[in-house]
C-alpha cells in the first residue's frame, strides 16, 4: 500500500495564487490538491492551520563540500544537505567542476560519487574550464548527462578563466546542443588592477576587500557577456548580481528578446560594504564583494519589480579558521554560508510585515518555480502540482527568532548574518514525500536524495 501523506488546513502557494486547500502526497508524489482531504487512520497528517505551504526551495547556486584547487570546505554533501533541510531547501543545484585534465565524464562521475550521501536531491551544473577548439560538441555530452548548465568565469586566472573568444564560441556552441550559459561577472582587468594597486600600498588587509573588485568590473563584464549571448542567440543566466544596474543591464536585454536570467543572494540584499569597517571584515570575504550602502534597496526594487529571476546563495561553508588564518583578502577563500537561512531572510525582508516587498507567489516563483524552469527540473519540482515530485516546506509566519550561528548546521562558526531579526519559521520539510524535518527535529539520512538529471527546452 502506498503511504499517504496529507498536510491538512495550511495556505497553499502557488507562483499565481495563495489558496486554501489540503495536500495529498501519496508515496513520492504529490496526488492531489483538495479543499477538505478526508484522512483514514493509516495516513500521516501534519496540520499546517496558520502556515504557509511552499514549494520546496531550490538553491541554483550552492557549493558544497568545494574545491577550489586551493581552498576546500570542511563540510561534505551530508551535512550541506542536512543544513539545507533545516531551511525548508529540499534541492540544491551545485558544480561539478572540470579539473585540469579531466574529461566532463570523469568531472560529473567524481562529484556524483562524493554526492551519495546527500539528504535531499541535486542537480549540477558544469564549471567548464578546458574545451579546445573543435571540441565543442563534447558539451552534448553534459546535456546527455542531465547537466545542461555551463558555467564560465571571466576573472581568475588562469585556472578558471574563459577569455572572451573562448566565452562566444561555448555560448554558440551551447545553442548546437541545446544548454545555457552562466556566468561569473567580474572584468579582470579591473579587478586585477585594483588589487595590485592595494598590494602595492600593502594595504591587503580584510577591510580593502571591496575596493579589490569595484561594482563597474562587474557591471561591464555583465554588458559585454550580454553583448556576446546576443550575437550567438543564445540563452544566458547571470550569476550572482551584486548591483542594480547588473540586473538593469539584464532586464534591458530581456526587453530587446533576448532570453537573459539574472539572479542575486541574500547577502546583496541585505548587507553592505559598511561590515569590512567592522570588527570581523573576515566573515565577509567573498567575490563579488558587499556593495555600497543604498545598493542592497535599489537591488530590493529590482526583486520587487520582477526583474530578478532568482534569489540563490552561492553557499560555501568556509570555517571561521579558514576564514581566519591571515588578515589578506588576497589569501582568505571567498564565500559564505547560506543555504539555511535563504527562505527565513527572503521570507523577512521580502514579504514579512512593514516589508510588503514580495507576494508570497513571487517569493515561490524567485525560490522554486523560476529556478525549476531556467535550469530543466520544471514541473517535476518547484511547484505544488499533482504529479509533482512532493518537495514541500510548511513555514509559520508567527514565528520571530534571531539568526544565531549556534542554532544553523553548519561547518562555519559564524553567520554573516548573526543577530538579524526574522519573521517565520520553518515548521516541516518534505523530501519526494519524506518529512526530513519536523518540530525542530530532522530526519535526514545519508542517501536519500537523488540525482536530479534536468533538461532545457529554449525555443530558439
Ligand atoms: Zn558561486
Amino acid at each position: 500500500m502506498i503511504q499517504r501523506l496529507i498536510i491538512q488546513g495550511g495556505t497553499v502557494v502557488s507562483t499565481e495564487a495563495e489558496i486554501r486547500a489540503d495536500v495529498i502526497v501519496e508515496g513520492e508524489r504529490i496526488a492531489a490538491l483538495t479543499q477538505a482531504a478526508q484522512p483514514t487512520p493509516e495516513d500521516t497528517v501534519i496540520a499546517a492551520g496558520g502556515c504557509y505551504v511552499l514549494p520546496g526551495v531550490i538553491d541554483a547556486h550552492t557549493h558544497i563540500k568545494l574545491d577550489t584547487g586551493i581552498y576546500r570546505t570542511a563540510d561534505d554533501w551530508f551535512t550541506g544537505t542536512r543544513a539545507a533541510a533545516f531551511g525548508g531547501v529540499t534541492t540544491v543545484i551545485d558544480f561539478a567542476t572540470q579539473f585540469p585534465g579531466q574529461t566532463f565524464r570523469e568531472a560529473m562521475d567524481a562529484r556524483r560519487a562524493e554526492a551519495e550521501s546527500a539528504a535531499i536531491d541535486y542537480a549540477l551544473h558544469v564549471m567548464v574550464t578546458d574545451l579546445p577548439p573543435g571540441d565543442e560538441h563534447k558539451l552534448g555530452e553534459l546535456v546527455e548527462m542531465g547537466a545542461p548548465s555551463f558555467k564560465l568565469y571571466t576573472t581568475y586566472r588562469p585556472n578558471y578563466y574563459a577569455d572572451d573568444a573562448t566565452i562566444l564560441r561555448i555560448l554558440r556552441a551551447s545553442v548546437e546542443v541545446g544548454g545555457l550559459v552562466m556566468v561569473h561577472c567580474e572584468n579582470d582587468d579591473l579587478v586585477t588592477a585594483a588589487t595590485q594597486a592595494l598590494v602595492k600600498r600593502g594595504d591587503t588587509g580584510w577591510r580593502f576587500h571591496a575596493q579589490a573588485r569595484p561594482a563597474l568590473a562587474e557591471q561591464e563584464a555583465v554588458a559585454r557577456v550580454l553583448f556576446l549571448a546576443e550575437a550567438a542567440n543564445a540563452p544566458l543566466y547571470v550569476v550572482h548580481c551584486s548591483t542594480a544596474r547588473s540586473v538593469e543591464l539584464v532586464r534591458q536585454a530581456r526587453q530587446r528578446g533576448q532570453a537573459a536570467y539574472c539572479e542575486t543572494c541574500p547577502q546583496y540584499l541585505l548587507l553592505d560594504e559598511r561590515v569590512y569597517a567592522g570588527s570581523n571584515p573576515e566573515h565577509f570575504i567573498l567575490q563579488p564583494p558587499l556593495r555600497a550602502e543604498g545598493e542592497g534597496a535599489a537591488l530590493w526594487e529590482r526583486v520587487a519589480g520582477g526583474a530578478v529571476d532568482v534569489i540563490s546563495t552561492d553557499h560555501c561553508d568556509y570555517s571561521l579558521a579558514q576564514k581566519r588564518a591571515k588578515d589578506d583578502f588576497t589569501v582568505t577563500p571567498g564565500g559564505l554560508p547560506g543555504l539555511e537561512t535563504l527562505l527565513p531572510l527572503v521570507y523577512t525582508y521580502g514579504c514579512g510585515a512593514a516589508r510588503g516587498r514580495l507576494t508570497m507567489p513571487a517569493l515561490a516563483r524567485m525560490l522554486s518555480a523560476n529556478p525549476a524552469r531556467i535550469f530543466g527540473l520544471y514541473p517535476q519540482k518547484g511547484a505544488i502540482l499533482p504529479g509533482a515530485d512532493a518537495d514541500l516546506v510548511i513555514y509559520d509566519p508567527a514565528a520571530a527568532g534571531t539568526v544565531r550561528a549556534s542554532a544553523l548546521h553548519y561547518i562555519a562558526q559564524y553567520n554573516p548574518y548573526e543577530g538579524m531579526p526574522v519573521r517565520g519559521a520553518v515548521r516541516a520539510t518534505i523530501s519526494r514525500g519524506k518529512v526530513i524535518f519536523q518540530a525542530g527535529e530532522d530526519d535526514c539520512t545519508p542517501g536519500h536524495g537523488r540525482y536530479a538529471p534536468r533538461r532545457l527546452n529554449y525555443n530558439r
